[in-house]
């Protein structure tokens, strides 16, 4: 099966209230969607976009320029042949490409990606309710309509209160609200410094807090390493596994128990894979987030997130609620605090061209 035809898409969707995170606020989300056609008459869906908190100075312009120089050299390769070569990509659009080439020839088998990759271990994933209120009592409400509509875990972005007096009211508003049955999930990214994350951690675990995701900056290792040796909670690594390498030193260091796998981020589903498999070998726990992607982006992720073993962390796959819009027909569905892959054929997703057409900013094609 050979690629027949290459089309991006730029899209710009709005965060129902904007999102406050220890880095600033976000208002929106941009996006590149790619499809790629074969010569089988499939078309593959992918979504390259940047993670809206990265400094990343090639922003969706060099994202986009990057896929339209590299778009003629893919017409007429085999689907099943990339990646090829010493070819060095941003991780996003490895990941799009990858996805939309992995949609086609999982359409192709009739079988989901997953299926493609070895087969899910399991067939629905435990998601965490990610909390956007900034005030402790709507924290509060929002955590308790997340446990009534059946959410496990609950998820709180820290670092940006006033005080840490101030961190600790939401969160304790937050166990209050929920009573102890459902686990509460905090992410720093990375806004602390160490002796800083250190006395708000400890602050905070009388809360019953499950895990803290990044509280220090993502470089420094030896940092994070001392947090968790210095807490008796969980720490997890998100934005500090960056790539394979970083990940494997993660590990090596003995600087996190649990890896956060964002597959946008490592350049695609099977780098993600790979990374699982050190976390495994090491007997540690991993799970997957979005970087606050369409449903798009969500559905490749949710295709990883079944790979892993029963029994890890609950997966941040339920940001597609965050979102005041999306591009696809019918996103994947969350009950009970699951999120469940349907069977479908490929990603399992199909295209809501009239809303992508609202949300477009530009586009491209290479291709009949
Ligand atoms: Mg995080």
């Amino acid at each position: 099966m050979n690629i027949a035809a290459v089309t991006w898409t730029a899209f710009k969707l709005p965060f129902r209230t904007p999102l406050r995170t220890a880095k600033g606020l976000l208002e929106y989300r941009e996006g590149l969607l790619i499809r790629i056609g074969t010569d089988a008459g499939l078309e593959g869906l992918g979504e390259a976009s940047l993670h809206p908190l990265s400094s990343c100075a090639d922003g969706l312009h060099g994202l986009t320029n990057t896929l339209a120089a590299l778009a003629p050299g893919l017409i007429g390769t085999k689907a099943e042949t990339w990646p090829q070569g010493p070819r060095v990509l941003p991780p996003p659009l490895a990941f799009g490409i990858e996805t939309a080439l992995l949609d086609v020839l999982a359409q192709h088998r009739g079988t989901p990606i997953a299926g493609l990759l070895g087969g899910p271990k399991r067939n629905a994933v435990e998601v965490n309710a990610l909390i956007a209120s900034e005030s402790a009592n709507g924290a509060a409400l929002e955590a308790k309509a997340a446990k009534e509509a059946g959410f496990g875990c609950i998820k709180l972005k820290v670092g940006a209160a006033s005080s840490l007096q101030e961190e600790k009211e939401r969160v304790a508003a937050v166990r209050e609200a929920i009573g102890p049955g459902v686990k509460i999930r905090l992410d720093a990214n990375g806004a602390w410094g160490v002796q800083q994350a250190i006395l708000a951690i400890r602050a905070l675990e009388g809360c019953g807090i499950e895990l803290v995701e990044q509280p220090v900056s993502a470089d420094d290792l030896e940092g994070l390493e001392r947090v968790q040796e210095s807490v008796q909670t969980v720490i997890a690594a998100d934005e500090a596994i960056a790539d394979v390498q970083s990940a494997a030193r993660v590990i090596e260091m003995g600087a996190a128990s649990v890896l956060v796998l964002k597959p946008m981020i490592l350049g695609g589903i099977k780098k993600a894979l790979d990374v699982t498999s050190l976390a495994q070998d090491a007997g540690l726990k991993a799970y997957v987030t979005t970087t606050l992607d369409s449903s798009v982006g969500i559905a490749a992720a949710l295709q990883l997130a079944c790979m892993l073993p029963e029994g890890g962390p609950a997966c941040g796959l339920a940001t597609g609620e965050l979102l005041g819009s999306d591009i696809v027909v019918r996103p994947s569905e969350i009950s009970a605090g699951k999120m469940a892959l349907l069977g479908l054929p490929g990603l399992g997703v199909k295209l809501d061209e009239h809303a992508l057409f609202r949300h477009t900013l530009f586009s491209g094609h290479v291709g009949p």
